[in-house]
């Protein structure tokens, strides 16, 4: 190549290199002050039986209320934060306030927090995640722990042993995005999941390519035959849930039933037309 057009190129790279690097260290700047101030917030989606009415619980979802930027969504911040370590105090933040808050929620309802893979190799969590219980008072049996298979792919003996202590306290795994990573299966047997989150890229699909259709149909089947439940995410169409529906998958979840809500606009409601029931219902579970 041309020495003058390879040297354009580089300082060209240079210059964007400079002002991603600066861009990059004001941002984690803020968001240590961030985490200091408390600028955070959980978000809560809704999570249905698969009747789609039948409430069981929410997936906390952070957001970040920026000063000037206003409200941040985890994909411009959750990676940094997870470079830099500032994700252990933050996701500290997220587990004692997402099971503080669903203490007061009706006992049926459950609440699933998000972990980092760079939570998972900490050391403390469960320490942590039984003082996040103690605290609140909340039931073990009603938080759910969500977490990647990339998270999985490293130091297997020590997340074993935490998982295998979160599992023994009562407190609920669920695998999330299941089938984007690189080896899903091989992970199935060796932890203790209760739950399996089809990811939105199979929901997208169903009930349009009969092919997807029949993914899911085995992956629903080969989770219940190993005592997990299932769960489908980003549901926006009443297709994809009659589809879901019939093949039998357990929980629900997506804009089309509820989007994820600020804590004090969440509604518990019990189900009108069956008084003596426990189920609790949305007041409008289709209002998308
Ligand atoms: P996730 O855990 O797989 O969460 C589902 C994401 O899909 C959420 O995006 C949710 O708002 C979005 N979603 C739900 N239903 C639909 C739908 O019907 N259609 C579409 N298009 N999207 C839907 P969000 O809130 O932006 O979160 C993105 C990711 O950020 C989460 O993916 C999770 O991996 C991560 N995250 C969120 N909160 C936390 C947290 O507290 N800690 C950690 N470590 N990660 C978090
Ligand atoms: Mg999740
Ligand atoms: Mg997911
Ligand atoms: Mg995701």
């Amino acid at each position: 190549r041309s020495k003058l057009f390879g040297r354009g190129i580089f300082s060209f790279y240079d210059e964007k290199l400079d002002k991603e690097l600066a861009e990059r260290s004001i941002l984690t700047g803020e968001l240590r002050k961030a985490i200091d101030e408390e600028q955070f917030k959980l978000f809560y989606q809704p999570q249905f039986a698969s009747d789609g009415t039948t409430l069981k619980g929410y997936e906390a979802l952070l957001r970040w209320v920026h000063p000037t930027l206003g409200l941040q969504m985890p994909d411009k911040f959750i990676p940094l934060a997870e470079e830099t370590g500032l994700i252990v105090p933050l996701g500290k933040w997220v587990l004692h306030t997402a099971c503080a808050q669903a203490a007061s929620w009706p006992e049926e309802l459950s609440v699933a927090v998000n972990l980092s893979a760079v939570q998972l190799r900490q050391q403390d969590l469960v320490e942590d995640v039984a003082r996040a219980l103690d605290v609140s008072g909340l039931s073990a049996y009603r938080l759910e722990l969500e977490i990647t298979e990339s998270m999985l792919m490293s130091n297997t003996t020590q997340i074993t042993q935490t998982l295998g202590r979160l599992s023994a306290m009562g407190v609920r795994i669920a695998m999330d995005d299941f089938g984007t990573g690189y080896s899903s299966m091989a992970y199935l047997w060796r932890f203790p999941f209760d739950k399996l989150k089809i990811d939105r890229a199979f929901t997208e699909s169903i009930a349009v390519d009969s092919k997807v259709d029949a993914v899911v149909k085995s992956i629903i089947s080969l989770a219940h035959s190993l005592q997990m439940q299932v769960n489908a995410e980003g549901i926006e169409t009443m297709d994809q849930l009659e589809a879901l529906r019939s093949l039998e998958c357990d929980e629900v979840q997506g804009y089309m039933l509820g989007r994820p809500v600020p804590e004090d606009q969440l509604v518990h409601k019990r189900e009108s037309k069956d008084a003596g029931s426990s189920s609790i219902t949305a007041i409008k579970p289709f209002d998308v």
